[in-house]
């Protein structure tokens, strides 16, 4: 079942599911590279949306309707590449392939990746 959810006019559907938050800010900038709009649970809080269910808690992440298969071919790209994530040299945070730099403090990635 796909979940939707109505918030400031669009319809939002649930296309992915992350492990955790850390992820889920990973695959937003990853996506917003790309011109897609992302949000997850904390995004809409932080929006004041106020009154969301507690399943909705989780770390799911949604995307407006219409970009949603668009929105899981990337995410088959992410999966295929999340072996590829990069440490920080400076602040030690994980990093998806796809990143030139952290997405924590800026820096750039090293480019040592073995
Ligand atoms: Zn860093």
């Amino acid at each position: 079942m796909t979940k939707e959810i109505q918030w400031r006019s669009r319809t939002w559907v649930v296309f992915y599911r992350a492990g955790h938050q850390i992820e889920a800010q990973l695959i937003r900038g990853a996506f917003q590279q790309q011109g897609l709009e992302v949000m997850f649970p904390q995004s809409f809080l932080s929006g004041g949306l106020g009154e969301l269910p507690g399943a909705v808690l989780e770390q799911e992440l949604f995307c407006q309707k219409q970009d949603f298969q668009l929105a899981r071919n990337l995410i088959t790209e992410y999966e295929k590449k999340r072996q590829l994530d990069w440490y920080c040299s400076t602040c030690n945070e994980v990093n998806g392939s796809s990143f030139d730099w952290c997405w924590n403090c800026q820096s750039a990635h090293s480019g040592n990746n073995s």
